[in-house]
Order: structure tokens, then C-alpha cells, then sequence
């Protein structure tokens, strides 16, 4: 990526900027569209996060969190922000569909488009230009790379770095995992130098746990973890009866899934949950370790994608077909499961 090519800062050519992410917005998701957010409006432009659906209460405290417009509820405001802006930047998503609900919109808008993202085999049709690295860690770092090339980084506000902050310590499980590259360390030792607390950013995401998700936490490993050990594989399951059971709330299932692949000799691990906006759609959440490619399955299996070690996709069908179906494709890849 040379300077001359960032046409994204080109701040002549726009006045309004949206950015949108992908539906469910995990911590990368609102944490890059934020700090976007607030870099375009250092540069004195107008910026507004849209999403297509709620996201996460542990991601609440995020500075600008409660300026973002989510579709599912605020619908016209939404629209009205598309309809007015002269710029589009999506981020944290390689494929159109992953907008959800918002894909018409940003679609009928005649504002050029910047694709800003980390996912493999990105659509290459549905933005005019894009900045697509797959083998960064966040959308968070792609952007800490912009930046950098731009001489940006050093001047960047308190907020912007939290926001980045948080999204690369989400994506990567607090630096756990997909984080072994130099670089991130050296963009991650100039958030710090704003002043950011990461400590404190780590207690809010992952030190938060209400009651109802301990016991949720508890009850799908005791009773509803099945551990395919012939494949060694785990499924666990949740329904929505469950979620109003176990007094359920948005964000309390984040990070289950990676549970199970703590014991020694697990390489694959699926999460089933019923979806709490559409019943009858059945969530699918694929984690692995080393070599095995979740996000081949996914899209092989379950009309989803993502990464080699962390990807989802969805069935429309009962819980237990749902579980039929994760079987069957589990047997697929016997082989490299044996
Ligand atoms: P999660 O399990 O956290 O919902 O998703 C893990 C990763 O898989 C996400 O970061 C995203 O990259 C990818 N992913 C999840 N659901 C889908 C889907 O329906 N389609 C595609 N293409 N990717 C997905
Ligand atoms: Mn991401």
C-alpha cells in the first residue's frame, strides 16, 4: 500500500462518511468502525457508525458506543444517515451479505465505497477500493497500518487508541491467539503511548460476567457439552428456551465456544445456538486449533466463512437437525479429525 493510494483520506473528496460492519458486531467490529469514527471527525469530517444488529453489553463502555445506530432498532435513522453520506467505508467483512439487513441500503447508495478488512477471499466487486490484509490479526490492525503509512499514528486521540486497542485484544483473545506477529506489538507500544489503560480495557471486556453467565457457563459444560473424542470434537448446544431460562442476555455466550479446546487434545469445537432475532435459525460458531480449517467448513456445511481457526455460519432448521448436520460434516473431515 503506498501513500499515494489512500484516496480514503483524500479529505477533499467527502463531507459525511458512514461506517458499517458485520451483523452480530463482535469487538473488532465496533471497536474499528469507532475508532474510524473518531479520526474522521478529528479530520473535521461528519461520521456515523451503523450496524445491522445489536451488539454486545461488554463492549458498552467503548467510547462513541452510544452514538452507533443499530438498523433492527432504529431503522429510518439508519437509512436517513446512508441516504446522506458521500462515503462509505465497511469494515471488518469480506462478503456483501455479511451487512445483513443493512446490505440494501449501503448497495442502492451512490457513495464510493471502501472495503477495510482481514478476512480471506474477499468479494472483490462490492466496494470501489479496498484495503484487505488477511493475515492481520483485526480490522483494528489494518487500520493501525493505514495510519501508520499515513503518519497518522503518532497523533492519534486517547479514544481512537482504546478503540483499537480493544478490538485487536478481541479478536485475538486478549493476544492469545493469530498474535505472533512483531508488528502488532510495535502499532499496540503507540496506543499505549496515548495513554490507554489495557488493563482496565481487558477487565471490561473480559472480567465481567454476570451471575446468569456463570451459571449458563456451568450448565452447557456439565450438561449440554458432548465431546466427540473418536474426532476430537466438542458440540454444544443452546436454545432460546434455555437463553429465558438461564435469564440469558446479549454477550453472555461470547468466548464459550474457545472453552472447550482447553483440553488437551481437542483440535475442534462448535457451538449451536438457536438465533434470538429469527428462531428457526440456528447460529453456528467453529473453533479450532492448529491446522484445521473451520472456515472451510463453514462455508462448505453451513453457508458461512471467516478464518482458519474461528469461523460460523447458519442452518435454517430444528436444533436437532442442526446437530445431525454438524455430525455429518464432522465425518467429512474424519481424516484430518482422527
Ligand atoms: P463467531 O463465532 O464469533 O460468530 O464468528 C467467528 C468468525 O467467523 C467471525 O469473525 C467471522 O469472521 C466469521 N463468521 C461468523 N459467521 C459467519 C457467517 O455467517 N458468514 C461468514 N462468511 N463468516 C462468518
Ligand atoms: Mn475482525
Amino acid at each position: 500500500m503506498e501513500a499515494s493510494t489512500f484516496r480514503l483520506f483524500d479529505f477533499s473528496t467527502f463531507s459525511k462518511a458512514v461506517i458499517c460492519t458485520h451483523v452480530n458486531p463482535d469487538g473488532d467490529a465496533i471497536g474499528s468502525s469507532l475508532a474510524l469514527k473518531f479520526y474522521l471527525e478529528r479530520k473535521g469530517k461528519q461520521a456515523t457508525v451503523v450496524v445491522p444488529n445489536i451488539f454486545p453489553d461488554f463492549l458498552k463502555w467503548l467510547p462513541g458506543a452510544e452514538s452507533i445506530l443499530i438498523y433492527t432498532k432504529q431503522a429510518e435513522q439508519a437509512k436517513t444517515a446512508i441516504e446522506g453520506a458521500d462515503l462509505i467505508i465497511v469494515c471488518d467483512l469480506n462478503q456483501p451479505n455479511r451487512l445483513a439487513g443493512l446490505e440494501a441500503d449501503i448497495m442502492a447508495s451512490h457513495a464510493p465505497r471502501i472495503l477495510i478488512d482481514h478476512h480471506l477471499d474477499p468479494d472483490t466487486d462490492f466496494c470501489q477500493e479496498m484495503y484487505s490484509e488477511p493475515q492481520a490479526c483485526a480490522a483494528a490492525e489494518v487500520i493501525c497500518q493505514i495510519l501508520s503509512k499515513l503518519g497518522e499514528l503518532d497523533n492519534i486521540s486517547f479514544e481512537e487508541a482504546t478503540c483499537l486497542y480493544c478490538a485487536m485484544m478481541c479478536d485475538t483473545g486478549a493476544f492469545s491467539f493469530n498474535s505472533s506477529r512483531p508488528i502488532i506489538y510495535e502499532y499496540i507500544s503507540q496506543l499505549l503511548a496515548r495513554g490507554i489503560d489495557k488493563d482496565q480495557i481487558y477487565r471490561n471486556v473480559f472480567w465481567t460476567a454476570s451471575e446468569a453467565r456463570l451459571r449458563l457457563q456451568g450448565y452447557l459444560l456439565y450438561v449440554n457439552m458432548k465431546v466427540l473424542h473418536d474426532r476430537h470434537t466438542t458440540i454444544i448446544t443452546l436454545t432460546n428456551e434455555e437463553r429465558h431460562r438461564f435469564k440469558v442476555k446479549n454477550g453472555d455466550t461470547e468466548g464459550i465456544v474457545n472453552i472447550p479446546l482447553t483440553m488437551l487434545d481437542m483440535r475442534l469445537s462448535i457451538f449451536i445456538s438457536e438465533d434470538t432475532e429469527h428462531p428457526g435459525i440456528m447460529k453456528l460458531s467453529l473453533r479450532s486449533v492448529g491446522d484445521f480449517p473451520c472456515d472451510q467448513m463453514a462455508s462448505r456445511f453451513f453457508g458461512g466463512g471467516g478464518h482458519k481457526n474461528a469461523s460460523g455460519g447458519k442452518l435454517q432448521c430444528t436444533m436437532e437437525e442442526a446437530i445431525d448436520r454438524v455430525k455429518a460434516a464432522i465425518e467429512a473431515y474424519a481424516d484430518m479429525l482422527k
